[in-house]
């Protein structure tokens, strides 16, 4: 496959834009190379700048779990274009939306709409923190809660300390108030909760983390960490950007029977347009500005184009009570065949899968947290990225992120992409 118009692209690109991309995901920098500019896409494929036709993993990062191009999601966008394409006032299908979401996800009686997960992850804290009266947050190392200041904080040594900034520009007064946790490690939590009595806020998770790998919880794990906001009078934030309305209707809460305090959503909540949302019972979603004190805003949040494709797509999956079963089968098909493959070709790996998640860790011991996901062998990754791309098969350009299984994929797809990764895994 020849990538010369995309490597003529980019190479424009960055003279106006840093790295040549508008977030550093996209750019090629853990695998090497340039990154493939899209012209289009449809159902389970891309069609690049150079014409070709590449099998999509990544799926937009997430939203485009029914395929891209979603005819009802793009009928919906176009009609509502017609009639102007934001107000800054209410429109009645803000409501239609909120009611649907309300009516899919368990423990959540109302729904703000943001423009990004980032947005929502960043108010539900400021939410927690003023509904609790208190000022500290735990999170987990290798959970991503978009690129706010309060979540930009990666494990030091020994996470019982305060987490030090990750990036440059996070202050370290905002560093202090983020505890760092071990994500399936209990006793981890427990002990940073007892170091900081009746000082924390929230706790907010990935219920089944997608930003290292894909990494489901132990059992027990969320059960534990429930029980432990419950005692200690902290919220426990459910960050379901990628899960919600992915693993199950009602998201990780319903697939695992776990209730949180408060829901972030972003990725599928808007079918492929700039969307995230935070929900949450009446008590604390009333605590919101207009009815109380904690403020939170957006000239163009409730969109109308936006909720638009959002609804057209929660319908689809409202509509549709077998597509997460479906999406499983598929995942697992998936997930059996890459694992033959590799096995036969003597490589050491380990596959993580749960509903229409999957990631291939180049390690032979199990992934569960994000010093295991961190020993996966860099330089075959590289090897499989690379081979893949070659024969026409597009995964995210890191060894940290999930696949995104979608509903338009077919069996002859997930056969073709098992066939690749053969041929591939020959070559490590
Ligand atoms: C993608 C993601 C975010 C950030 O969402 P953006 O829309 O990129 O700001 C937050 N949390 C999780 C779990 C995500 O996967």
């Amino acid at each position: 496959m020849l990538y010369q118009r995309s490597s003529q692209l980019f190479a424009e690109a960055e003279k106006v834009i840093p790295g040549g991309v508008n977030s550093p995901v996209r750019a090629f920098k853990a695998v090497g190379g340039t990154p493939i500019f899209v012209k289009s896409a449809k159902g389970a494929y891309l069609f690049d700048e150079d014409g070709n036709k590449l099998i999509d993993y990544i799926n937009s990062w997430g939203p485009m779990i029914l395929g891209h191009a979603f005819q009802p999601v793009v009928d919906a966008v176009i009609e509502k274009a017609k009639l102007g394409t934001s107000f800054g006032m209410p429109t009645e299908l803000e409501t239609q939306i909120a009611a649907l979401a309300v009516s899919m996800v368990p423990n959540i009686d109302k729904i703000r709409f943001v423009n990004s997960g980032t947005e929502a992850c960043m108010s539900a804290v400021r939410l927690a923190r003023g509904f609790t009266k208190k000022d500290k947050i735990i999170k987990f190392a290798g959970c991503y809660h978009g690129h706010s200041d309060s979540f930009l904080i990666q494990a030091g040594s020994g996470a019982v300390t305060f987490g030090s900034p990750n990036s440059p520009g996070v202050t370290a007064g905002t560093a202090k108030d983020t505890l760092l946790a071990k994500y399936n490690d209990l006793e981890n939590v427990s002990t940073l909760i007892e170091a900081n009595k009746n000082e924390i806020a929230a706790i907010i998770v990935e219920p089944v983390a997608g930003n290292m790998g894909c990494i489901p919880p132990n059992k027990g794990f969320l059960e534990g960490v429930r029980q432990l906001c419950t005692d200690n009078g902290i919220l426990l934030i459910f960050d379901e950007v990628m899960t919600g309305f992915r693993l199950a209707r009602g998201g990780v809460q319903e697939l695992f029977n776990i209730k949180a305090d408060i829901v972030c959503f972003g990725k599928v909540i808007g079918g492929g347009l700039p969307v995230g949302a935070f929900a949450a019972r009446n008590e604390i979603m009333n605590y919101l500005a207009p009815l109380g004190p904690v403020y939170q805003a957006g000239t163009l949040s409730g969109n109308p184009l936006a909720m638009a494709a959002g609804l057209a797509m929660l319908q689809a999956l409202d509509n549709d009570r077998a597509i997460f079963k479906r999406l499983e089968e598929k995942t697992a098909y998936l997930a059996a065949g890459i694992g033959k493959v590799l096995k036969a070709n003597k490589v050491e790996f380990t596959i993580n899968t749960i509903g229409s998640m999957i990631s291939v860790h180049f390690d032979a011991a199990p992934v569960f947290d994000f010093q295991s996901a961190a020993k996966g062998d860099n330089e075959t990754f590289k090897k499989f990225f690379h081979g893949l791309l070659k024969e026409g098969i597009y995964i995210a350009p890191s060894a940290y992120e999930t696949w995104f299984i979608t509903d338009a994929l077919s069996y002859e797809d997930l056969d073709f992409t098992i066939q690749a990764v053969d041929k591939v895994s020959k070559t490590f």
